[in-house]
């Protein structure tokens, strides 16, 4: 009887350590969708009627940062952020009866930017120029806000990390729309130069591209924990 009572005892204590551990265990297997308080906006530039730039093989700008940012907003969602997406399909922000397409498209852009609360954004684009030899991914920032040189420079680190030589360094400009009017910490991408025959045949490949959606994935986190807005929203467990 005596012994009975001692593996009764001995099976109610393991079962009541072993309560918070199975409900830990559930909580972990059923995360809420998102974990931090921090936004983060992703706006893939162009779309639509406007293409950007383009490869001399036809890799259109419009659909390469649409597919690279999309990669992106799967990665932080799995990792637990909130991700606005400033576009989602193939088209721009500009109303259908818009005087000035462009104009109109980038102040919804920036709108949507500056109105999302707790947020940091990142652009995609490619670049083109008039010179084939021209070649590297580079991010940009406006001046304005040190926070802006911090995102751009761990997006930098990070490209140089996972892509190495196919990579320029961070740099800072004023002329840009979006960058110039945004109020939170923001960085530009240009993913690399399509006017470049190599690094579009790079640009154009999936796995390229998974490299360097992972690369600006890094980077973003790396900044996030640099400024600590890694800051958890719910309390695992009671
Ligand atoms: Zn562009």
């Amino acid at each position: 009887m005596k012994k009975i009572l001692t593996i009764s005892v001995l099976v109610l204590s393991l079962l009541l350590v072993s309560i918070p551990l199975i409900r830990a265990n559930v909580m972990w297997q059923q995360p809420a969708e998102i974990l931090y308080a921090t936004t983060i906006i992703l706006d893939a530039g162009h779309g639509g009627k406007d293409g950007g730039a383009s490869s001399r093989d036809g890799l259109v700008e419009r659909d390469l940062v649409l597919s690279i940012t999309k990669m992106i907003e799967e990665s932080l969602r799995l990792q637990g952020f909130n991700v606005v997406m400033i576009r989602c399909d193939d088209q721009d922000l500009a109303s259908d009866y818009a005087t000035n397409r462009k104009r109109e498209d980038l102040n919804r852009r920036v709108e949507i930017i500056n109105t999302t609360e707790n947020a940091i954004a990142v652009s995609i684009h490619a670049n083109a120029i008039n010179n084939a030899r021209w070649r590297g991914a580079q991010t940009f920032y406006d001046p304005k806000f040190l926070e802006n040189k911090e995102l751009a420079t761990h997006i930098m680190d990070a490209m140089q990390a996972n892509i190495g030589e196919f990579t320029r360094e961070q740099r800072p400009i004023s002329n840009i729309f979006i960058l110039r009017n945004s109020k939170i910490p923001t960085a530009l991408v240009e993913v690399g130069f399509l006017s470049n025959p190599d690094e579009a045949r790079l640009l154009a490949c999936e796995e390229y591209q998974q490299l360097m959606a992972y690369a600006i994935f890094e980077g973003i986190l790396s900044f996030i924990e640099f400024m600590g807005l890694d800051e958890p929203i719910l309390e695992v467990g009671d």
